[in-house]
Parts: structure tokens; C-alpha cells; sequence
């Protein structure tokens, strides 16, 4: 880890800036509608002002080509704070039930009010936008917020903080940076809500501290996502997508293909698709200076992905090999077992097993029989596999013929399912994330005549139903 410690918040500074923060919720200042699109516009501007300042950071921790920073990191992030602003009004409209006759002098309201103080916990592999798409939701909340990024990105970690502090109210949104302590003494504080996203290992212990304080959590984890080949798909085009999916990031993206099921029938076929796409995404050598692929985050995970690479009884048939400045060339393995080593924990990198099976339904029951992922892929147009899909298996998303690129759809709910996570986010599903429906009545006092019958003392015969 290259983070200098002395960026790490000490544990006095921890209680400082919760007291702090916590003042500023009690204070009322983040409530108004006007701040919270100041802040929206101001977090806009944060990330428009600084791209390339943005850009370097995450080339430094993760060498990732500026177009991909720029395309899945910055743009989002913008579009989503500038999305908030505008739909601001809509979203904090309160709403009036309908209700029965009698109860419309009720005045039944029910007022979407800020939960209070939020605490973020986000994950290295996309360092800006999954700590400040959760950001922008709980400020157009009206909630403050502390923010935990990862250790394992400490440039933009120091980055984030820097900024935030600079553009946003900084009492009402500051960065702790720190790794395991620090997080630990973060999750012994009292919350309104935790989002978390990161791995079920962590997520779980951070699920069991939430507990103790009955504080809500969204737990956004990862999983296996499948891929599923139909025999009616185009192997050219599931091919490209395919392998679009696992190189973003090189693969360090909870929602990257995992794994490919495919008939035996067309198992050859595909895999020369897979090798034509490979040529013509990477028509140099892999491990050049020039090559355009993001590295591993830390030298453990390169390790532990080389030696996945070395432990596989299956074939590889393209890339297989890294280099010093930890970059691994996409692999691609043929072959592979289900009780391959392959097979057993998320890849989370950039290499791609092909399983063979005998058909869509024993595609569909290794899915079923396996933990619901957060994604499931299947390229096919014939529509008794898309239902049998949809029927049979479970995942947090389900995408005919492509992969990733569910992401770009804001309007929908994005999360998991199982053990890849509960709630959801994105867009006003952020905002609702920080959101509680406060239910209010405003009951006359003429309402007396017409439910005296209430009051006791009771008789047999008081209540008719
Ligand atoms: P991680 O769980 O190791 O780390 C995430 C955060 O938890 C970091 O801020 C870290 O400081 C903190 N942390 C680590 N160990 C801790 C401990 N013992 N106690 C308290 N806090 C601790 O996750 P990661 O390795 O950064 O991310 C990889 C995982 O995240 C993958 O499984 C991936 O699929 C998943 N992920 C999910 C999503 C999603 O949106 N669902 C997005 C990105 C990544």
C-alpha cells in the first residue's frame, strides 16, 4: 500500500468530525431544497473543473486509459449530479395516499424527509463514481455524509478528500481516509444509513455493526455473474460483448462476465468468435507499453490471478500472461470444469473459463444451483430461453445480449440478491436509499361527533365491522 498513514484520519479526529458532522445535521442546514442543488451542481463542477486532475489520479492507482476513466467514472458521475439537481423538486414532493371519504380532512401527507447523518464505504475498483454516485443520492436527500474510500486507491482517496472539502460544505461532507481501524471505528458510531460496497466478506461484518445500532444498510456486493450462450445466438456479436464485459477495468468490475456456459454444439464456433473478437480488440502485443488495459490493483491480487492462471485444468487459449507492472493480458481459458479452481470465488479480473455444457437447461440449472449473482448474462433472441431464464434463475439483473452496459440505464434499480447484496441504487432509487416516507396526519378536532365510538367504556355492541 502506498498511502502515507499521516493521511489517515487518527481515531480523535474520527469523533471530531462525527460531532461535527452530526451538528450539522442537527442544525437543519442540509434540509432546504436550494443547498442541496448547490451542492449537486457544486459536486458537477468538482469532477468538470478538475478532469484531468481526476484522470491522473486514477491512472497512478489503477493505470486505467483516460477514455475508460473518463466514459465510466467522470461522465456518469456528472450526469447523475446534474440529474439530481433537475428532478430535485420532484422527488421531494410530498404525497398525498388517497384515501376513504371519510378521512380526506386528514390532511394525510406522507413527507419524504432525510434519514440523518450517512456514512459511505466504498471499494477501489471504481474509486470516484461508486463513492459519489451514493453521494449524490444522500445529498439530494438532504442527508450529510462521511465518506470511507479505499486504501488500496490512495490517490484518489487523497484526491476525493481534497475536493470535497474544497467544493462541498465541509461540515457537512468530509472524507475519513484509513483502512481496516479506522473503518472499524467508523462502523461502532451511530448511523441513519450505511451503503456499502465492497466484497461479503466485509459486507457482512459490516451488516453485523450496523445491527447492533438497528441502522438500515445497502450492501452492494459482487458475485459470479454467468454468461449463457443459446444455440440461436450470434456467436460474433456475443463474442465482442462478451469480452467487452471482462476487459473494462480489466475485469475489476462486480458486474464483468465471470464465467461463459455454452452448449458443446457450438462450442467450437464460439470460441473462434471469442478468439476473432480478441484479435481485433488487441491487435498488439498485450503486455506493451502502449496496451491499453487497466493494471491489478495491488501486487496480492496480481498473485492470486496468475496463480489461478497457473492452477487451471483447462486450456488457455489466449493472453495467460503478465508483466511487472501488474497487467495481466485478458485470458481466455477453454475447457474449464465446474470444479475447476476457476469455478469456486468471484475472478474479479481479467480472466474468462468457458465451460461446456450439454444444453440452455443445463446452463440455466448450474445458475440456479449456484448463489444468485449480481448480473446474468444471456445471448439468445428465442424467446421460450429468454422466459425459461427469467423463470428459472435468480440475479440481481438479467441482460439479453450484452453485458455491462445495464449500468447506463439510471432509471433502473441497481444491486443484489443474496449474497450479492440487498437495496438498491441509482437516480431517485439513491435518493430513496436516504429517504424516509414520514407519514403525517393533521386530524380536526370536529371529528369528535363521529368517533366518540372509540372511547371506553366499551360495549358489546360498539363496533360494527
Ligand atoms: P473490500 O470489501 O475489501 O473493501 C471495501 C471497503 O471496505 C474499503 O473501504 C475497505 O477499507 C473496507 N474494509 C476492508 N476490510 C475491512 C474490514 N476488515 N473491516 C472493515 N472495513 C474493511 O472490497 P474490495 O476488494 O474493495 O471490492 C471488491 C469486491 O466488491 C468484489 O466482490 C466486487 O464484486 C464488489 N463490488 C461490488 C460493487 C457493486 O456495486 N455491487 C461494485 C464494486 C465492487
Amino acid at each position: 500500500m502506498s498511502a502515507s498513514n499521516s493521511q489517515y484520519s487518527t481515531i480523535e479526529q474520527i469523533d471530531e468530525i462525527y460531532a461535527r458532522v452530526a451538528q450539522t445535521w442537527k442544525s437543519g442546514v442540509t434540509r432546504p431544497l436550494d443547498y442541496r442543488r448547490r451542492q449537486l451542481l457544486q459536486l458537477a463542477r468538482m469532477i468538470q473543473e478538475n478532469k484531468t486532475l481526476w484522470e491522473d489520479a486514477v491512472l497512478a492507482d489503477l493505470g486505467k486509459h483516460r477514455q475508460e476513466c473518463a466514459s465510466t467514472e467522470l461522465g456518469p458521475t456528472v450526469h447523475g449530479a446534474l440529474h439530481a439537481a433537475e428532478n430535485l423538486e420532484d422527488w421531494a414532493r410530498p404525497e398525498k395516499p388517497k384515501v376513504d371519504s371519510w378521512r380526506q380532512n386528514w390532511d394525510a401527507t406522507v413527507y419524504p424527509v432525510p434519514k440523518g447523518t450517512a456514512l459511505l464505504i466504498s471499494p477501489w475498483n471504481f474509486p470516484i463514481v461508486l463513492t459519489l454516485l451514493p453521494l449524490v443520492g444522500a445529498i439530494a436527500a438532504g442527508c450529510p455524509v462521511v465518506i470511507k474510500p479505499s486504501e488500496l486507491t490512495p490517490t484518489v482517496s487523497a484526491l476525493l478528500a481534497r475536493m470535497i472539502e474544497q467544493y462541498l460544505d465541509p461540515n457537512a461532507y468530509v472524507v475519513i481516509q484509513g483502512a481496516i481501524p479506522e473503518t472499524t471505528k467508523l462502523l461502532e458510531l451511530r448511523w441513519a444509513h450505511i451503503l456499502y460496497t465492497g466484497s461479503g466478506r466485509v459486507g457482512r461484518l459490516v451488516a453485523a455493526a450496523a445491527a447492533k445500532h438497528v441502522t438500515p444498510v445497502t450492501l452492494e456486493l459482487g458475485g459470479k455473474s454467468p454468461v449463457i450462450i443459446a444455440p440461436d445466438a450470434d456467436l460474433d456479436l456475443a463474442a465482442r460483448r462478451v469480452l467487452f464485459g471482462k476487459v473494462q477495468n480489466s475485469g475489476q468490475l462486480c458486474v464483468t462476465p465471470d464465467y461463459v456456459l455454452v452448449p458443446t454444439a457450438i462450442a467450437s464456433d464460439f470460441k473462434a468468435a471469442m478468439l476473432k473478437a480478441y484479435a481485433s480488440f488487441f491487435p498488439i502485443n498485450p503486455l506493451d507499453a502502449e496496451s491499453q488495459w487497466s493494471k491489478i490493483v495491488n501486487h496480492a491480487q496480481y498473485q492470486r490471478l496468475m496463480n489461478l492462471i497457473l492452477t487451471t485444468k483447462g486450456t488457455v487459449i489466449a493472453g495467460g500472461v503478465g508483466d511487472f507492472r501488474r497487467r495481466i493480458a485478458t485470458t481466455i481459458v477453454s475447457d474449464v470444469g465446474l470444479d475447476d479452481p476457476l469455478m469456486e470465488e468471484e475472478l474479479f479480473g481479467p480472466i474468462l473459463p468457458i465451460v461446456e455444457v450439454e444444453d440452455v437447461d443445463a446452463a440455466i440449472s448450474v445458475v440456479a444451483d449456484r448463489h444468485s449473482p449480481l448480473a446474468l448474462y444471456v445471448f439468445s433472441n428465442d424467446e421460450t430461453v429468454k422466459q425459461k431464464c427469467l423463470d428459472r434463475t435468480n440475479s440481481g439483473s438479467l441482460i439479453f445480449n450484452d453485458t455491462v452496459w445495464q449500468i447506463v440505464v439510471h432509471e433502473m434499480p441497481f444491486g443484489g440478491i443474496g449474497e450479492s447484496g440487498y437495496g438498491s441504487y441509482f437516480s431517485k432509487n439513491t435518493f430513496d436509499v436516504f429517504t424516509h416516507r414520514r407519514s403525517y396526519c393533521n386530524m380536526p378536532a370536529e371529528l369528535e361527533p363521529f368517533i366518540g365510538h372509540r372511547y371506553p367504556p366499551y360495549t358489546d355492541d360498539s363496533y360494527k365491522i
